[in-house]
């Protein structure tokens, strides 16, 4: 018996090569997000809603070859934006502002630990933008919407949020 047979269903398919694989795990996400600014000498910090992944890897070099397919399905082109306060559209150019909720496409890689379920992904290298959408190439869904206005944090603690889920990250200035 391989190491593979032993795996099961429980690991990724490469959406390159094929190859199955567990650890770690290249991929391409697309989230609702946005950058809330502090006075100096705070670190701007990102706020995430509705994180999914569109495309797993087993290595950056299989996602090297993806890539550029990936977003163009997406009618999007790589432009790695900053972190604002504006960004172009990376499908319209417009300006995106980015300290509201915007549609961003990000590169993650990340370890995974398949024996445990809670808090087994560890993020390994820092996380890339790759594109950014305005509102009006990408209006927000209502139900991310709905999460968003369930998140304000003056009211209760929320309740779980449908198809996705909330985090925050602080990330460095430039
Ligand atoms: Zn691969
Ligand atoms: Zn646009």
């Amino acid at each position: 018996m391989t190491q593979e047979d032993e795996w099961k269903d429980e690991c990724f398919y490469c959406d390159t090569c094929n190859k199955r694989f567990r650890s770690p795990l290249y991929d391409v996400s697309k989230e609702f997000e946005r950058t809330i600014f502090f006075e100096d000498p705070l670190l701007p910090e990102v706020e995430i809603i509705g994180a999914e992944t569109i495309a797993g890897f087993c290595s950056p070099t299989c996602r090297d070859k993806k890539r550029d397919y990936l977003l163009q399905q997406e009618k999007i082109r790589a432009t790695y934006p900053g972190i604002g306060p504006v960004e172009p559209c990376s499908r319209c150019g417009a300006p995106v502002d980015m300290t509201n909720f915007h549609l961003t496409y990000i590169e993650m890689d990340t370890t995974q630990d398949w024996n445990r379920t809670l808090f087994g992904v560890e993020v390994i290298n820092d996380p890339v933008t790759l594109a950014v959408v305005c509102q009006k190439c990408e209006p927000t869904p209502r139900q991310i919407k709905a999460a968003i206005e369930q998140d304000e944090p003056d009211l209760e603690p929320t309740q779980p949020i449908p198809n996705g889920y909330t985090s925050k990250k602080t990330i460095a200035e430039g």
